[in-house]
């Protein structure tokens, strides 16, 4: 079929829009898609059950109201918890908070001194805020700690949400581990971290993390219902019993809205801050977790996300040219619905896939060979109607053709069978029904030959050919009508004028020019016509003097049914087809068709063919 957009086109638009969307990948843009998928999916389905070890020692709102929250008080508090807290200890405890500064001497005594009988004690450190060094604990909290650790977390990237923590942070040539690592690494009982470039060890425990990306550990959290807290105030009172803390890892901190500095938003709670100590728990729960569900999800390597963002494009660009209709909408959409799940899928499995560049690959593709398909579907079907109508206007003329013949048939045929005539009447009337007979016969494979032409379905057979012997046979078969209205055919002849072409076409087309000179002319008139070669042309004419047309009527000449008011005032019979296809049969042997004429002048119809 003619028209039709190679296949090529969808496989070309999902490659392009998959390279695409693949580089679009490492913008920020995709970053924080990215993010809001998978924030979204901790949301839906946070991390299952916990570990029975960590609870959080809040120093919440009520205990600040009872006890206050400026920094003497504060450790006067973490004093007497760790009084309570000595006879049955944790099996870590972790303060978050900030011990940096001296306060008043025999307070920091009593502090001391409870902390000198808990094991396994984790104290923080902060980073300077310029970076250029630590603030540990001072030297009588720091000597009865058995880690002094780092307690920051990691936004981003591209946006304010914590969804990691550093494993290790250094300045000032001094790392520090992250309160929640030295924390597992006490509980673990575990000698010391380990860490090579992409990993870090804790005893058996193995944490990717990659030391050139800033050892970033990505939190698995738990909601924030759902990990275990216990207010100071209820321990301090004893409304909790603080023996339920023995053997567990507990984390202390200031989880007031009001009183922390460090409001942390994270994905599980976008709306509502948590506090460090909360996070430093969650980490801590993601690591003991490990690799079980609930524990860190990894990100997937970028071949991942190249591979499938061309797969769903490669599979939906399939789905377009392979099935057809609604089948392919069908798969179209069940591979988009496949590719915003398998995100998902990974999730499920522990791994943290870009979603940007398959999702949107996909879609894009989906639209994009969606369209191709209406171009497709639309042209089809512009292309059925012309073929029928051409059917159409086809049978019309095969109609209106074979009339002439059988009509001269029947009445010949009738002739013979109701009266007796002479012999050689009867023999030339049977001659004259066989001629007619066979001019139907050729007049019907001429007419299916343009139509198969046309179609594309054969070829023309061309050979060398005599214009002379063309012209002298089209003159023939037209005698008889130029006969009936005393026309006079001049025709000098063309001698040694050859050309290439197809014999029977063309023949049609010299004769349709010719009847029509006769047909469109005065009774006593003349027709020439004539042959030339005119360089590399040839050149046929046909010149009447006859009712000719206007140089409006020219220009429509050709169209399918068109005939002239003046012809169809005339009373001549015809259907407007043959000039129709005269000109196709000069057009395929690539040659073209002029016509001068003027109202009551007569017309001059070339023909101009390749030599
Ligand atoms: P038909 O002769 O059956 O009407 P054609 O396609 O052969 O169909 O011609 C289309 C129209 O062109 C004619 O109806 C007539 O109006 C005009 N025409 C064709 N040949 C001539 C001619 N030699 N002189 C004047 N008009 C012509």
């Amino acid at each position: 079929m003619k028209n039709r957009i190679t296949p090529a086109a969808p496989w070309l638009m999902a490659g392009l829009i998959a390279v695409l969307c693949a580089l679009l990948s490492w913008t920020p843009l995709a970053a924080r898609f990215d993010n809001a998928v998978h924030d979204w999916f901790e949301r839906i389905h946070p991390a299952g059950a916990r570990s029975p070890a960590a609870v959080i020692a809040a120093i919440d709102d009520r205990t600040l109201m009872e006890t206050g929250g400026d920094r003497a008080p504060l450790r006067r508090t973490l004093t007497r918890l760790l009084a309570k807290l000595a006879s049955a200890p944790p099996a870590v405890l972790a303060i978050d908070v900030t011990l940096a500064d001296p306060g008043l001497p025999e307070e920091d005594a009593a502090l001391a001194a409870a902390m000198a009988r808990i094991p396994n004690l984790v104290l923080a450190a902060e980073m300077l805020p310029d970076g250029t060094g630590w603030q540990p604990p001072i030297t009588a909290f720091a000597a009865h700690a058995a880690a002094i650790s780092h307690v920051h977390a990691l936004s981003g990237p591209f946006d304010d949400i914590n969804r990691r923590i550093p494993l290790e942070r250094v300045s000032a040539r001094k790392r520090l581990w992250a309160l929640s690592l030295d924390s597992f690494r006490l509980y673990a009982s575990a000698q010391e971290i380990v860490s090579s470039p992409a990993d870090v060890t804790v005893g058996s425990h193995v944490f990717h993390s990659r030391w050139d990306e800033g050892r970033p550990f990505r939190i698995r959290f738990r909601l924030p219902g759902d990990m275990e807290t216990v207010s100071v105030r209820d321990l301090l009172s004893g409304a909790a019993d603080p023996a339920k803390l023995n053997g567990r890892v507990v984390f202390v901190g200031v989880t007031s809205l009001s009183a922390i500095r460090d409001r942390l938003f994270t994905p599980v709670a976008l709306d509502r801050p948590m506090a460090g100590v909360e996070i430093h728990a969650q980490a801590f729960e993601t690591l003991a977790a490990g690799a079980a569900p609930g524990g860190a999800l990894l990100v997937a390597s970028p071949v991942w996300t190249i591979l499938l963002t061309f797969a769903f494009a490669g599979l939906m660009a399939a789905a377009f040219v392979f099935l057809q209709g609604r089948l392919s909408i069908a798969a179209g959409v069940a591979i988009a619905l496949i590719a915003q799940f398998t995100p998902y899928l990974f999730f499920r499995q522990g791994w943290i896939l870009p979603a940007f560049a398959p999702v949107s690959a996909s879609a894009l593709s989906f639209i994009a060979c969606g369209a191709w398909r209406f171009v497709i579907v639309r042209r089809q079907l512009a292309s059925a109607e012309s073929a029928k109508s051409r059917y159409q206007q086809a049978f019309h003329f095969v109609a209106h053709e074979m009339r002439t013949p059988l009509t001269a048939i029947q009445g010949s045929s009738e002739l013979i069978t109701r009266y007796n005539l002479p012999e050689d009447k009867r023999k030339q009337i049977g001659q004259m029904i066989n001629a007619e007979s066979k001019r139907l016969a050729r007049m019907i494979t001429t007419f299916l030959d343009v139509e198969r032409l046309n179609a594309g379905q054969m070829e023309m057979t061309t050979a060398a050919m005599d214009a002379a012997s063309l012209i002298d046979t089209c003159i023939g078969r037209a005698s008889g009508l130029a006969d009936s209205k005393a026309i006079r055919i001049d025709w000098p002849g063309a001698p040694d004028l050859t050309f290439q072409a197809d014999r029977e076409l063309l023949e049609y087309a010299v004769y349709n020019l010719l009847t029509n000179a006769i047909k469109y002319s005065p009774r006593e008139s003349t027709v020439r016509i004539s042959a030339r070669r005119d360089g590399a042309v040839v050149q046929i004419s046909v010149a009447d003097q006859g009712i000719g047309m206007s140089k409006d009527e020219v220009k429509r000449l050709f169209q399918k049914f068109y005939r002239t008011e003046r012809a169809e005032k005339s009373g001549i019979q015809g259907t407007g087809i043959g000039l129709s296809i005269v000109k196709e049969i000069v057009t395929l042997h690539g040659g073209s068709v002029t016509v001068e004429s003027a109202p009551e002048q007569g017309s001059t119809f070339t023909v101009t063919l390749p030599a």
